[in-house]
């Protein structure tokens, strides 16, 4: 059976609902949304599900797309026109569509999707015996060796950086820098030594963090790979970023102290034209 979902103002066949493959939700998870639970056609905890995903809209500063009288009847009407007694229903706020960037402008307008999933929600086979669980690390948001596109903390942190008037964030953890928002940090010692934190679950492997070390090395640089506090990256002669798309780009200024003298430093330099280089020549 062909479902009619909501799609920005529209109801349509679940078949001709289309989201742009630019939408923000999709790119950087950039979206919040609720599930309501529905018995006998009528919402279970509403309130609770309105009021937070209110909560949601905001601290992400996304305008809501709807009153909270829209909101509510737009509920009612996908029961309506799905004939839908019991299931759920499931609504999503994505920020919007805009070419990829991490920053994004607000003049954006949200993505808003409902739909209704049919099913018995009283009389769970299982809550006459229960369900069994297994217990693991408590570990959402620190699988960072995958390049997922769970963006939306790194596309906030870019946002903030921007509005303090800098360029990029270092996240640190700890006590200890873990990489910055879309690239991976290095700091270059007053001994000339070149640090970097070591590779684990809290960063990104970043292609060309790999490459620039294995450059490094070969110009007989001292390589360190562990990690390092914001005092000691404050205190470096150099401080770098390595990314596909940055290559190496020096850090003059952290929290607004200058790094060194305040201007891109002899190794950032060097790395930049060794790494162009070397890759322009094994480039395919
Ligand atoms: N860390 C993070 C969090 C990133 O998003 C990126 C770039 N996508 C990197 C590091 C750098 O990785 P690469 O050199 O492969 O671009």
């Amino acid at each position: 059976m062909t479902r009619t979902v909501y799609l920005n103002g529209q109801w349509l066949p679940e078949t001709e609902a289309k989201v742009s493959v630019f939408d923000r939700g999709f790119m950087f998870a950039d979206a919040i949304y609720e599930v309501t639970a529905v018995i006998g056609g009528k919402l279970i905890d509403y309130a609770g599900h309105a009021g937070r995903l209110k909560r949601s809209l905001a601290s992400l500063n996304i305008a809501a797309p709807v009153s909270d009288e829209d909101m509510l009847a737009l509920h009612r009407e996908i029961l309506a026109r799905n004939g839908m007694t019991d299931g759920l229903i499931y609504l999503q706020i994505s920020r919007g569509a805009q070419d990829r960037d991490f920053l994004f402008t607000n003049d954006l307008i949200p993505t808003f999707v409902m739909f209704t999933q049919s099913r018995p929600v009283l009389g769970n086979p299982k809550w006459g015996k229960g369900i069994s669980v297994i217990t693991m690390l408590e570990g959402r948001w620190e699988q960072r060796q995958i390049k997922t596109v769970q963006l939306l903390y790194s596309s906030l942190a870019k946002m903030e950086a921007q509005k303090q008037g800098a360029d990029d964030a270092f996240f640190v953890e700890n006590g200890f820098i873990t990489e910055a928002s879309s690239s991976n940090a290095h700091i270059v010692t007053k001994a000339g030594t070149l640090v970097t934190r070591d590779l684990s679950n809290a960063l990104l492997h970043g292609i060309t963090r790999g490459s620039v070390l294995d450059l490094a090395r070969r110009a007989g640089l001292t390589v360190e790979e562990r990690g390092f506090t914001p005092a000691e990256a404050k205190d470096a002669a150099e401080v770098f970023i390595t990314s596909a798309t940055n290559f190496v780009m020096p850090v003059t200024r952290i929290d607004g102290q200058p790094v060194g003298d305040g201007k891109p430093g002899p190794v950032s330099q060097t790395l930049l034209q060794a790494y162009i280089e070397d890759r322009l020549a094994s480039a395919i």
